[in-house]
């Protein structure tokens, strides 16, 4: 079986056991599954593993969030083709491409240099002309692409940070995980009318933290 052959079966199966079997009915999440090569956003060490049912180090002591996981904060996001989209924390690119699969512009933010010229490559190779990259400290945002339609947050602070509440349009949706790393973490559906935030907890997570930089 050619190589190509194969990832297409693993990425039909996962769609199909992890992703519909759960309850996810966005078509156009389905169709974004089932078109990005998960696997060339890992280490070519882990493709045959690319497509399981968990998450993978992706350097850098990152990692690949579970594509379940994936899947949910995208249909949360209720993603529109016209939306503007601020992602705080490439690692991969690979939720990444899953949101420029649907929205117009994908602005995204990662504090590791490597991490962000690595998905920037990939990203790259794979044709997209509707992701932004940005090297920096995610807890700020991007101002002056402000603001946005929709907010994704892929790592975990203790507090929704005030620079992207501001960032984000007024009825704009935000998904972000709170908490501490290794004890609990709750994804949280967040939306914003005029000055009053609604909080929705979704379920229990487990992401590496938002770092915090002191300097
Ligand atoms: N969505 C990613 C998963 C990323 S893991 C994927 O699909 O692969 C979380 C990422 O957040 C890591 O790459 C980490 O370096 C980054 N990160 C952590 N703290 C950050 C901060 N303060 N600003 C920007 N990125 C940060």
């Amino acid at each position: 079986m050619k190589e190509y052959d194969k990832f297409n079966i693993l990425r039909e199966g996962m769609v199909k056991s992890q992703i519909l079997a759960r309850n996810i009915t966005d078509d156009n999440v389905l169709n974004a599954m089932k078109k990005v090569p998960r696997h060339l956003f890992v280490n070519e060490n882990y493709y045959n593993d690319a497509y399981s049912d968990h998450p993978l180090p992706i350097g850098s002591g990152q990692t690949i969030s579970q594509p379940y996981i994936v899947a949910l904060m995208t249909q949360e996001l209720e993603l529109k083709k016209e939306d503007i989209v601020l992602e705080i924390g490439t690692g991969s690119g690979y939720q990444t491409a899953i949101l420029a699969e649907i929205a117009k512009e994908v602005f995204t933010v990662e504090k590791i240099y490597d991490l962000s010229k690595n998905a920037e490559k990939i990203l790259g190779k794979l044709n997209y002309k509707n992701i932004h990259f940005k090297n920096s400290d995610g807890y700020k945002g991007w101002v002056d692409k402000s603001p946005f339609d929709k907010i994704i947050v892929t790592a975990a602070p203790k507090y929704i940070p005030k620079p992207l509440i501001e960032q984000l349009k007024d009825n704009g949706l935000m998904m972000i995980p709170l908490g501490d790393c290794g004890l609990s973490q709750s994804l949280f559906k967040v939306k914003k009318m005029g000055e009053k935030i609604i909080k929705k907890e979704i379920c229990g997570v487990s992401f590496v933290p938002l770092v915090k930089d002191y300097t």
